[in-house]
């Protein structure tokens, strides 16, 4: 056996406005005043000056607004790394994302392909960066995906769905300030707190479990259930509440394997472009057979708060789009095996995807 050694985030700030303290942690890292910060910021902010305002921008820095509308491609990073290149003679200082999973990982990719040659679908798998990234910080502004704390940045290249994971992704920084995600809308507090709770359900009842994640999944699975069987996004306590969840969600997951829902979930996401909270969401509500309990308490939550998710997604689909989409989820062959076990190819067939799939 050989045991994963694991990089976690160097350092982390947590509390209600320490965003405040974003300037204060960074200024060390300036390399010299050509050597800019680059501020990726979600677009859902342009014009917010209760958080815009507080970015600290000095010198050359930059900032580049970017929408979430889509995930993060390969392109995108390889065109932002141009961009980024173009405008300032000296290597950046730092990366510094604040947003969702979407603009997290768009800043771990950017900072990777700042310091490593050629184009971001190169590192697309497993441990293929061969150099540091340069400094990068997470400043996440909805919680749920555990993007803050893991090893991999997640891109749709020109022929798959697939993480760069490297020593080097995790972020040197992260500022949780849950303050941050006041203001977002309910139903994608929804679909990504719940992009959380599929986490824990994958690792706690997948065959990878071990005291490690176990340890991290059942609290991030009872803080899940505090929050969605008997809180709103409302309050503080549950904005403070999910945010941990979330940390340790990936946490947990960072040493055993999501399943189900996520490998089919990549599936609709590759093919119809469904974004991964909603599209776990879609999946996850027909996984019954896979996850009793958990599919249960799920519907429950949904009722609560009121949640209706797409019906028909793959009504029209052909067959070609089927399979298109069921290989992506077979290739992703870890999470199977920790769902299911070893002998995943016996039970887990084309044909019991395609109806599962039909039922979306
Ligand atoms: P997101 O970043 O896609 O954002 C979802 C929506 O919420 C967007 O419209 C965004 O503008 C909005 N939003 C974000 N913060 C807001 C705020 N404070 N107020 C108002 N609106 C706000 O959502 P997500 O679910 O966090 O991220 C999904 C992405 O994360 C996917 O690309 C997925 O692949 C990736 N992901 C990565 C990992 C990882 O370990 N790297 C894990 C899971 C998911
Ligand atoms: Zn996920």
């Amino acid at each position: 056996m050989n045991y994963k050694n694991y990089p976690m985030v160097s350092r982390v700030v947590y509390g209600r406005g320490c965003f405040n303290q974003l300037g204060d942690i960074i200024a060390p890292k300036r390399l010299n005043t050509k050597a800019p910060f680059i501020f990726l910021v979600d677009d859902v902010f342009k014009g917010n000056s209760w958080l815009t305002s507080r970015i600290p921008i000095a010198y050359k820095d930059q900032l580049i607004y970017i929408s979430a509308d889509e995930e993060p491609k390969t392109s995108q990073v390889d065109e932002l790394v141009e961009q980024i290149i173009l405008t300032h003679k000296d290597r950046p200082s730092g990366i510094i994302g604040i947003g969702g999973g979407t603009i997290l990982d768009l800043a771990k990719a950017v900072s990777i392909l700042l310091t490593n040659e050629g184009e971001a679908k190169n590192y697309q798998g497993w441990d293929l960066v061969k150099n540091p990234a340069i400094y990068h910080v997470g400043v996440p502004t909805i919680s749920g995906t555990g993007a803050e704390v893991s090893r991999t940045t997640v891109l749709t290249g020109p022929d798959k769905k697939l993480g760069i994971n490297s020593d080097y992704t995790p972020f040197d920084q992260v500022i949780l300030d849950p303050e941050l995600t006041k203001d977002v809308p309910k139903d994608q507090w929804f679909y990504t707190g719940m992009d959380c709770y599929i986490h824990c359900i994958e690792s706690l009842n997948g065959t990878f479990l071990n005291a490690f994640s176990q340890s991290y999944g059942e609290k991030a699975y009872d803080l899940c259930l505090d929050i969605f069987l008997n809180d709103t996004l409302e309050t503080k306590e549950s904005q403070d509440k999910l945010m941990m969840a979330s940390w340790h969600g990936g946490m947990s997951i960072a040493y055993s394997q999501v399943g189900v829902a996520h490998a089919m979930s990549y599936g609709l996401s590759y093919l119809l472009g469904t974004k991964h909270g909603i599209g776990n969401c879609i999946v996850f509500d027909h996984l019954e057979e896979f996850y009793p309990e958990g599919v249960k308490l799920f519907k429950e939550m949904k009722a609560k708060h009121q949640i209706q998710l797409p019906q028909g997604l793959c009504a029209d689909l052909s067959d070609d789009e089927f399979d298109t989409m069921i290989n992506v989820a077979l290739s992703l062959e870890p999470l199977w095996e920790n769902a299911v076990g070893k002998n995943w190819k016996q039970t887990i067939t084309r044909d019991k995807l395609k109806a599962l799939y039909k039922k979306m």
